[in-house]
């Protein structure tokens, strides 16, 4: 009966122009009886595939980093507002080149809980709070939640709820009658599905905070419907991070479901104490003064490095988000007052490395970075479309206060001098992490600067295994001929040169 009624009104749509808003309630219901949500209160989904490290690219020209998912579940209690994700991958097959993890040792296991507005994960059987958010941009617990309504069965139960105001538009975009329901989800989302002519929802799309892309596109694909028992369930769920038409990572997971549980006894787990406590502001600062006017600018995550020159600064690496880079140009404001910051520079695209760029620009900052990052600079993080969910400084100001950001581009070297100081910019060869890698160096401190190849141990520490990442380091010191004393990782302590040729003087084991 829902289905014909629904059938009359977009045939009706279709007669008076092709296109036609219609009240998405009778669908929606007509979807509902189609896959069962209705009787559904919890449901477990299981599978294998792949999965994808979003924002740790090989180079701008590159899909996200693949990892093999050799297994697969996903619990979900819709009333507990409770999801826990669980997957064991290992790098199978899939080319060792990129971040994130690339490639993993054996088999990982993660394990991704969420209850309500608390997300924690667990490591075998310890809980582990989440202290950043997801890619710097939206609360994991966000993200988790919304997740839960990207799934067939979430999207039907969140648009049908009271209140959920769902608007509907019929078009043909491909010959073939799609239906776009759209609802706002937990206050601010906006989260669109597409209900194909069989009653079934075949995209489920939102936006989503990301510092690199702005309002990113984050989208759940599925796949041919099969009956699963008591539901009927897409066969395959591929997932998108980032928009194809603007850089080619975007695909980050693929699932092929082997079984699906509804109304299956899913354990809600409650969140532990230890998970909620807030987690340090990404603004912490902490700066270390390495030699006359070199500041190490640590207290998080990832460091950044100031220089100061006669009459302006060099700050090596904004990371994270903007949060952190406004931390960092005010740290060097303090460090070395009335200079502008006339340079940034990037050491490598990854988002973590990358997505505190932007005030930079916004203080007059050129980007220091590796010719390959050009056209991706332009086109994706420095691109005047609006970024309505976490508007920044630099879209908020007038663009007329704001010049075009000037890249200064990295082939064999790159000096930044004022006739007394030099801060040397050298690509890193030969690298699987990153095809796009810089490091600093300071000839006359002997500072080399590197992010994601060596971070020194922690004080009192075993030693590391020398891995490629830090031959490629020693390689290029080589090569290069590099004098060095001091190490300013990105990660991690300040170190000494002697301690580095210590580790990568070590056999390699495998
Ligand atoms: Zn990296
Ligand atoms: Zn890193």
């Amino acid at each position: 009966m829902a289905t014909r009624l629904f059938t009359a009104s977009a045939l009706l749509a279709l007669m008076v122009g092709g296109v036609g808003a219609q009240d998405g309630r009778a669908l929606l219901q007509a979807v509902a009886k189609n896959i069962g949500a209705d009787s559904v209160t919890t449901i477990q989904i299981s599978g294998t595939g792949w999965n994808a490290a979003p924002g740790q690219s090989y180079s701008p020209a590159d899909d996200w980093p693949r990892f093999e998912v050799t297994s697969y579940t996903k619990a979900i209690d819709f009333n507990a507002r409770f999801s826990r994700e669980q997957i064991t991958r290992r790098q199978g097959n899939y080319a060792p080149r990129g971040g994130g993890g690339t490639p993993i040792q054996g088999e990982q296991r993660l394990d991704f809980l969420v209850n309500g507005n608390v997300a924690w994960n667990m490591q075998g059987t310890t809980s582990q709070p989440i202290v950043r958010g997801y890619l710097d941009g939206v609360p994991v617990a966000e993200l988790r939640q919304l997740d839960i309504i990207l799934t067939p069965h979430g999207f039907v139960k969140a648009a049908l709820a009271q209140g959920a105001n769902p608007t509907a538009v019929t078009s043909m975009p491909r010959g073939r009658q799609v239906t776009n329901v759209s609802i706002t989800a937990l206050g601010k989302y906006r989260v669109t599905a597409t209900i194909n002519d069989r009653n079934e929802i075949e995209f489920v799309q939102t936006r989503v905070a990301n510092p690199v892309f702005g309002d990113m596109l984050y989208e759940t694909r599925y796949g041919p419907y099969k009956q699963f028992g008591a539901v009927k369930f897409p066969s395959v769920i591929h997932h998108h991070q980032g928009d194809d038409r603007l850089n080619p990572g975007h695909n980050t997971m693929d699932i092929q479901v082997s079984a699906v549980q509804a109304n299956a006894p899913v354990q809600v787990v409650a969140a532990p104490d230890a998970v909620k406590a807030p987690a340090p502001p990404l603004s912490r600062v902490e700066s270390q003064k390495l030699a006359e006017g070199v500041w190490y600018i640590g207290g998080g995550s990832h460091n950044s490095m100031a220089v100061e020159f006669r009459d302006f600064v060099a700050v090596v690496e904004g990371p994270l988000n903007e949060e952190r880079g406004l931390a960092v140009i005010a740290e060097t404001y303090r460090l070395a007052p009335k200079k502008p910051i006339r340079y940034l520079v990037n050491t490598h695209h990854h988002f973590d490395h990358s997505g505190g760029m932007r005030p930079f620009v916004a203080e007059g900052a050129a980007i220091v970075t590796h010719q390959m990052n050009r056209e991706f600079y332009e086109k994706v993080h420095f691109s005047p479309a609006p970024r309505t969910l976490q508007p920044d400084r630099l879209f908020l100001v007038n663009p007329d206060q704001v010049r075009d950001p000037v890249f200064e581009l990295v082939n064999q070297k790159y000096v930044i001098s004022d006739g007394t100081r030099a801060l040397d910019v050298y690509p890193v060869q030969g690298l699987n992490h990153a095809g796009t890698m810089l490091i600093a160096y300071l000839p006359r401190e002997r500072i080399v600067v590197n992010a994601d190849l060596y971070s020194p141990p922690a004080q009192g520490a075993p030693l590391p295994t020398p891995n490629p990442n830090m031959r490629a380091l020693q390689q290029t010191i080589q090569r290069l001929r590099l004098d060095v004393t001091q190490h300013v990782p990105i990660h991690g302590r300040v170190g000494t040169h002697d301690e580095f040729m210590k580790i990568v003087g070590q056999p390699a084991t495998n």
